[in-house]
């Protein structure tokens, strides 16, 4: 089931609220209050209660969110249910610790594949998965590897993006410093690390 009506930045904020609420559940709380919510996530309580309201009511006054209940909905609003394998391309620096990173787990998220196209690469074991060689991409589709984490130079973002699209991913990753085009079924989330870097000074003291 899809939920049309949810707006982006609504969506958005859910996996911070997940978060809030996986922790909370590992503490052992079965309730939890949008106010205590929103202490532990430092956001505004207001903000929750109407995010929530786009897909139901699952507070009871006084007693506040069943813990869960609530998680077992985020997750099968934002498709987190079913767990998601990842393939990476490029295993460079940023892409090496891509695949080090123990975080993804949390939300579901399991790098199964690595390519690049490096020979001495290929063959390598990091991290418990093989580094293939890129011309396996199209192999994707039969794998139930239905997402793409791109970590490659810029100049080879776009071509990496279109063969990750033929070969049935529909959603991307992409670390590379560029735009890339894709069909309109495919989402793509461009992370530039410099870029975000390079709009802190602004914010910071003088001096
Ligand atoms: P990083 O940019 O991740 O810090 P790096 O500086 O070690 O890594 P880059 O030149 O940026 O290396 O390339 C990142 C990785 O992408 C390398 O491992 C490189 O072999 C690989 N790569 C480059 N072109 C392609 C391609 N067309 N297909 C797959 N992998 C590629």
């Amino acid at each position: 089931m899809r939920y049309h009506k949810i707006p982006d930045e609504t969506i958005r904020r859910l996996p911070v609220y997940l978060r809030g609420l996986l922790f909370s559940s590992e503490k052992g709380r079965k309730n939890i209050s949008s106010l205590d919510l929103a202490k532990l996530l430092a956001v505004n309580p207001w903000q929750i209660r109407k995010d929530f309201s786009y897909f139901g009511d699952f507070g009871t006054p006084g007693v506040g969110y069943d813990t869960e209940k609530l998680i077992r909905h985020i997750k099968k609003i934002l498709r987190l249910d079913g767990g998601h394998k990842a393939a990476l391309v490029g295993v460079g620096n940023l892409g090496g610790a891509l695949l080090a990173y123990d975080g993804f787990g949390v939300f579901g998220f399991e790098i199964a594949a690595a390519f690049d196209i490096a020979p001495h690469k290929i063959g390598q074991k990091m991290h418990e998965v093989e580094i293939e060689d890129v011309e396996r991409l199209a192999t994707l589709g039969e794998r139930g590897i239905g997402l793409g984490i791109i970590a490659v130079p810029r100049a080879a973002a776009q071509e990496i993006a279109e063969e990750l699209v033929s070969a049935g991913v529909t959603g991307i990753l992409n670390f590379s410093p560029v735009h890339i085009d894709v069909p309109k079924k495919v989402k793509v989330i461009t992370i530039d690390i410099a870029m975000d870097l390079a709009r802190l000074p602004y914010y910071m003291p003088a001096g």
